[in-house]
């Protein structure tokens, strides 16, 4: 495939991906396996890629929310087991068999249906549902879950995880002690009964900061690996570095705004003495704000320049006035670095008025991506 033309592009530092899985699995040790989330296409920053890297460092296994996205990873070449989250239909059994994808089973109506789509021994994981009502049996329905699925002609039980709700601003402690308490009852219920589960995981980013002893023996997170970042516990801090590193244009249109009457007063536009504007190819169609941050700035050959309001749907204006060198084809920088100056994630996303969480889905998106280690 050749290069995108397009002078716009996002910048993924791989080796921040590579610092992020040494962090964790300093944090949790060797004995606990590392099932690293892929949802949203790594939250923007580009699955396949930031599988390859991950599993170099030793992850053992990935998650994935999307069957077309773990499909495209198998193809790139990633060999560790994947998990899929329950998001595809009991059809796709015989392409999951090909393509050792395990998928998620939450009732004994899924296990009826996977047995009968499966051909051969279907690995399958068993969902819990601690108390956020989505998907996964609950507590006292999971013995007998598992039990129907080592009982089927052709699924296995490959493993057991439950996924507690946190960061959805409820900060409610007791809530998220009683959902690990649900799960970790569903797994003793299962293992009484003497069936023996591989796998056992329910530690998202949130939880394996904030509750050490919710390891188990692996855990799921997405997020924390790209670089986001999560409250801590002491025992768990650890410097984490955004995998999202750069946004970046090039001018594609300088002019000069000559002194005349001729001009039509725009409404949004206060025209400056000697005023130079520039047209960057980017715009609210790849996640820029819809209405335009009244601070937003950019970064043209080491200096810091206004971009100028309204935002449009594939371009922004760039107040050129003060870089009077300015040409077609320089580097914008909306996050990184140009010369001495910086623009860092958390600028960027109080510009945007978002968290930094937002930011990554919003820019990955759509752009090009480039990756630097
Ligand atoms: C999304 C998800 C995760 C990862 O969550 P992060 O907050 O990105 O760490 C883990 N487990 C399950 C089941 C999920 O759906």
């Amino acid at each position: 495939m050749s290069a995108p033309l397009r002078p716009t592009w996002c910048e993924i530092d791989l080796g921040a991906i590579a610092h992020n899985v040494r962090q964790l699995r300093h944090l949790i040790g060797p004995a606990v396996a590392i099932y690293m989330c892929l949802k949203g296409d790594a939250s923007g920053c580009g699955a396949a890629e930031v599988a390859r890297r991950a599993e170099a460092e030793g992850v053992d296994g990935f998650a994935f929310g999307n069957i077309d996205s773990a499909l495209a990873c198998r193809a790139a070449g990633i060999k560790r087991p994947i998990l899929l989250y329950p998001t595809c239909l009991p059809d796709s059994a015989p392409l999951l068999e090909q393509a050792e994808l395990m998928p998620t089973l939450s009732t004994l109506g899924d296990v009826v249906l996977w047995d009968r789509a499966a051909r051969h021994r279907l690995p399958v994981f068993l969902k819990i549902d601690g108390g956020g009502f989505r998907a996964g049996a609950f507590p006292h329905e999971a013995a007998a879950m598992a039990r129907a699925i080592t009982d089927s002609r052709h699924l296995r039980l490959a493993g057991v995880y439950g996924h507690p709700m946190t960061s959805y601003g409820f900060d409610d402690e007791p809530y998220t002690l009683a959902q690990l308490d649900a799960i970790k009852r569903a797994l003793a219920a299962i293992e009484a009964e003497g069936i023996e589960v591989p796998i056992r995981m329910t530690s998202s980013s949130a939880i394996v900061l904030g509750h050490p002893n919710a390891d188990l023996n692996a855990v799921d997170p997405g997020r924390l690996v790209v670089g986001m970042s999560f409250q801590s516990v002491a025992k768990r801090h650890a410097s984490w570095k955004p995998a999202l590193v750069g946004l970046k244009s090039r001018l594609v249109m300088v002019r000069a705004l000559a002194p005349t009457d001729d001009l039509v007063r725009a409404p949004f536009l206060r025209l400056r003495p000697n005023m130079r504007l520039g047209l960057i190819p980017f715009g609210w169609s790849d996640g820029y704000p819809k209405s335009m941050p009244p601070n937003a700035t950019a970064l043209i050959r080491g200096r810091r320049v206004p971009l100028l309001g309204p935002s449009h749907s594939e371009l922004l204006r760039v107040d050129l006035t003060d870089v009077p060198d300015a040409q077609v084809g320089d580097e914008v920088v909306l996050l990184g670095r140009s010369g001495d100056v910086a623009i860092q994630i958390e600028e960027l996303a109080e510009q945007w008025r978002m968290s930094t969480h937002e930011l990554f889905p919003a820019i990955g998106k759509t752009l090009p991506r480039r990756y630097i280690d």
